[in-house]
């Protein structure tokens, strides 16, 4: 905007104030607007809470341009030239259309457009400089006075930049810049999501004829941006634009881009690497979630004996001999997986430590193996039941856990290391294995079948409680309780190598089946 004091002007100051039933911040004022140095027209205008005001409706009357209001969505336009300007109340965005290739841009002015008595305001600064950008001649406002002149269509400034258009060459385009004169300082960048910038300095661009270039091809739009220094040429492309060069024609004064476009090889062969990449990435990820690696874990071990049998059998060697039968039975059967052990032989390993081992060995099913057992010895209870990490349901499998996790007790510092499993830690375990949780109540499930089928032992169901072994675990992850050594007949069972490897059969039966049923979804969730 060129703000000129009127003093060229021989203006008479127009500037009266009048006191109209309005609410008390709102002071009606009449503007002046100078057409000609002759002509002048008489426009509304009104200051409100510190703003000036323009009644843009008695403006496009005044200059006889073509206008249109919309009550029902409270919009009102007008036309300069081929441009058509709208103003929506409420609202400080102007858009601007572009009437022959109906391309529009936003303008935001700095306080909203008011709507009073049918008519339009938009605040006074924020407009004459919007205006100023459209009308050919240039407007100026005089602070003082608050006239508003139109500079004639004689006075427009000389623009150097006179329009873009495009060709089409044998491997891409040609972007021609009009120039009317000779341009040392060109800039092409090409950023990879498409956008072309073209930057010279020194140059007035002629911004309304190239709002009108005619695009086409690669070359899906433009804005020019005029800076006091220089022009900047935005052009979006297509994405087979693979570079843009500035060429130095010295014969002509134009602004020469050349675009070009991949071959349709070398398009192929992008399209052939993203193809790749998806697929290495569909197999990395299905490799992932493969059911590759089991962790199986012997309850117990060294120093902590487990629980111990009517005829003093210990909970530790059971645990160890079923794991051991299971783990090969893994390896012989189940190619391709393999076979993590928290422990192989009688040592003491710290319950935290078991998650961990699973952890660090990529785990992606965590089975810990004990047996039951009552306090009162010797007593009746008997049959297996498979434990889902949750908060104890019954005052039975509550007391299982606690029994399980005393064991914690033997282990240096273990204040420090377990936190209580309250109510509220276990909403955070929860969370922590919400992923894995589904498919450790589907193996429960499945290895409860299987023991019921094939270990000849009672099937006590799939119940929960907060066992300390399985809240590091990141993997599908159960606690499966072997029948009872309190009870005499199981205890011989349990102890003997026959019984043991009825267990361990039953354990892999159900390790299987849930593998092939898990396996087989992973495939046909990755087909799709
Ligand atoms: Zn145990």
């Amino acid at each position: 905007m060129h703000v000129r004091h009127s003093s060229h002007l021989t203006a008479v100051v127009f500037f009266s104030l009048f006191w109209l039933s309005l609410p008390a911040f709102a002071e009606e004022i009449r503007l002046l607007v100078r057409t000609s140095p002759r002509d002048s027209v008489e426009v509304a205008g009104y200051d409100s809470a510190g703003v000036r005001y323009i009644c843009v409706s008695d403006l496009a009357t005044a200059l006889r341009f073509a206008s249109a209001v919309n009550d029902t969505v409270q919009k009102f336009e007008f036309r300069v030239s081929a441009q058509r300007i709208k103003f929506s109340r409420n609202n400080p965005f102007l858009v601007v259309t572009d009437v022959p290739s109906n391309a529009s841009s936003v303008y935001q002015l700095s306080q909203s457009v008011i709507l009073r008595e049918r008519k339009y305001y938009a605040p006074l600064f924020a407009f004459v400089s919007f205006f100023d950008r459209m009308w050919a001649g240039g407007v100026s406002l005089d602070s003082i006075t608050h006239t508003l002149s139109l500079g004639s269509f004689e006075d427009a400034p000389e623009f150097d930049i006179t329009g873009v258009s495009i060709e089409r060459k044998s491997n891409g385009y040609l972007l021609i810049v009009h120039a009317l004169r000779k341009f040392g300082e060109v800039e092409a960048w090409l950023k990879p999501d498409g956008w072309l910038f073209v930057t010279i300095a020194n140059a007035k661009a002629d911004t309304f004829a190239l709002s009108r270039t005619r695009l086409f091809g690669a070359v899906r739009s433009l804005l020019t941006f005029q800076s006091p220094t220089s022009v900047q040429l935005t052009f979006k492309v297509s994405p087979d634009v693979a570079q843009a060069e500035v060429i130095h024609e010295p014969e002509s004064h134009d602004l020469l881009i050349a675009l070009r476009t991949l071959s349709p090889p070398e398009k192929e062969a992008i399209e052939k690497k993203r193809q790749q990449a998806i697929q290495e990435n569909l197999e990395k990820e299905r490799s992932r979630w493969k059911l590759d690696v089991i962790v199986i874990d012997a309850g117990h071990g060294g120093k902590d004996p487990g629980a111990l049998g009517v005829a003093k059998t210990k909970e530790k060697d059971i645990t160890l001999g079923v794991a051991l039968k299971l783990g090969k039975l893994l390896e012989k059967n189940l190619k391709g997986v393999k076979v993590v052990y928290t422990r192989k032989t009688d040592t003491f390993v710290e319950l935290y430590r078991r998650a961990q081992i699973a952890n660090e060995a990529g785990g992606k099913l965590f089975v810990s193996i004990h047996c039951n057992s009552l306090e009162r010895k010797p007593s009746r209870a008997r049959g297996f039941e498979i434990y889902l990490l949750r908060p104890g349901k019954t005052e039975e499998a509550i007391d299982i856990a606690e029994r399980e996790n005393s064991v914690i007790q033997l282990e240096e510092g273990y204040e420090q290391r377990y936190q209580k499993l309250t109510e509220e830690n276990f909403i955070l375990v929860t969370m922590a294995q919400s992923a894995y949780v589904k498919y450790s109540e589907h193996f429960a499930e499945i290895a409860a079948e299987t023991m019921e089928k094939h270990s000849t032992l009672r099937n006590s169901g799939v119940k929960q409680a907060g066992f300390y072994v399985l809240v590091g675990a990141s993997m599908p992850n159960v606690l499966v309780e072997s029948g009872y050594i309190s009870n005499r007949a199981e205890e011989k069972f349990l102890k003997s190598s026959a019984g043991q490897t009825k267990i361990a059969e039953a354990l892999f039966k159900g390790i299987k089946q849930y593998k092939e049923i898990y396996e087989k979804a992973l495939s046909e969730g990755s087909k799709q």
